[in-house]
């Protein structure tokens, strides 16, 4: 056609051609990425409210030979479209459990969050895999908590339930991530066994000058301490965001104000004592 409305279809349509194009390039690279020893898992602390350490969040970084540093939320959302955050996900939670054990050998006593990845989850292997990961590479179970997003809990919640119980019977932790965000119903928390609630940085960056942040923030505070369930509030960068959360009870820290995510080698030699 040659109106308006036809080329109109035919940009959108090239638009369209080049995001799949573009997920097709993530997912190829990525692939590569993975068997060149591209991705590195980056750490970033948690405190507790006397500034003592009480562990980090596993985030996952890619170094492209020629493009730089990739942000995740530019190849995760990529990966989780097929099998491939599988592997991802696999190569992850090793490199994790291998940390947790140098931890545990060194006796620093500390716990590592990992941000699970549903499409793996939802594999029938995961957990036979998973307890199979633990006993090879000797992480303590007990120190692990896996970051989870309120979207897993959408469809098939009996089975979904199911499963975390048997992780949880294992030792392990769920902390719910970006809490208050997503398809949030206060009846999971009845249902599935979460020990954690972590507060999306949404909420924690405009808390001190948004009373409506403020309250949600409470409300989330009160939802926890009924429930006996630990807190994270995740994205403080300034010292106002720091001195709300200060009057509130314990919750555990984790922002830029803090500590950025670095290099895990590099996170140990700074955060451990003596350096590992
Ligand atoms: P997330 O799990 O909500 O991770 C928190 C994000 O906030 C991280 O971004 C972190 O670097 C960033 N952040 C931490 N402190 C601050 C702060 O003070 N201010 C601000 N503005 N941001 C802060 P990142 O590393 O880019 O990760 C983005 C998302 O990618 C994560 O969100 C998570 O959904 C996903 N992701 C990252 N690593 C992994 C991984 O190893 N596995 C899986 N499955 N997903 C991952
Ligand atoms: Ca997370
Ligand atoms: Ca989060
Ligand atoms: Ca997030």
């Amino acid at each position: 056609a040659k109106d308006g409305g036809g080329n109109q279809v035919a940009v959108f349509e090239s638009h369209m051609g080049e995001a799949i194009a573009q997920s097709f390039r993530i997912e190829a690279e990525l692939r590569h990425a993975l068997a060149h020893g591209e991705l590195q898992l980056h750490l970033q602390p948690q405190t507790l409210p006397d500034g003592t350490l009480s562990g980090a969040e596993v985030l996952v970084r890619w170094q492209h030979p020629l493009e730089g540093p990739i942000p995740p939320g530019r190849f995760i959302p990529v990966a989780e479209q097929s099998d491939l955050i599988v592997e991802l996900s696999a190569f992850i939670f090793r490199e994790a459990c291998l940390l947790l054990a140098r931890l545990q050998a060194a006796g620093v006593d500390l716990r590592l969050s990992v941000n699970l990845s549903p499409r793996h989850f939802r594999k029938h292997s995961f957990i036979p895999w998973l307890k199979g990961l633990l006993a090879d590479t000797g992480a303590d179970p007990h120190r692990l908590t896996l970051e989870v997003t309120e979207g897993l809990f959408i469809d098939n919640l009996s089975e979904t339930a199911a499963r975390m119980d048997e992780l949880c019977a294992l030792g392990i932790h769920f902390s719910i991530d970006d809490f208050g965000t997503g398809y949030s119903s206060l009846a999971y928390l009845k249902r599935l066994p979460i020990r954690e609630l972590k507060i999306d940085k949404g909420f924690i960056q405009d808390a001190p000058s948004d009373p409506d942040d403020a309250a949600l923030v409470d409300a989330i505070l009160a939802v926890a301490q009924n429930l006996h369930l630990e807190v994270v509030a995740e994205g403080i960068e300034t010292p106002e965001q720091a001195t709300f959360l200060s009057t509130r009870g314990r919750i555990i820290r984790q922002g830029y104000l803090f500590g950025r995510p670095e290099p895990a080698e590099l996170w140990l030699q700074r955060w451990t004592t003596p350096p590992l």
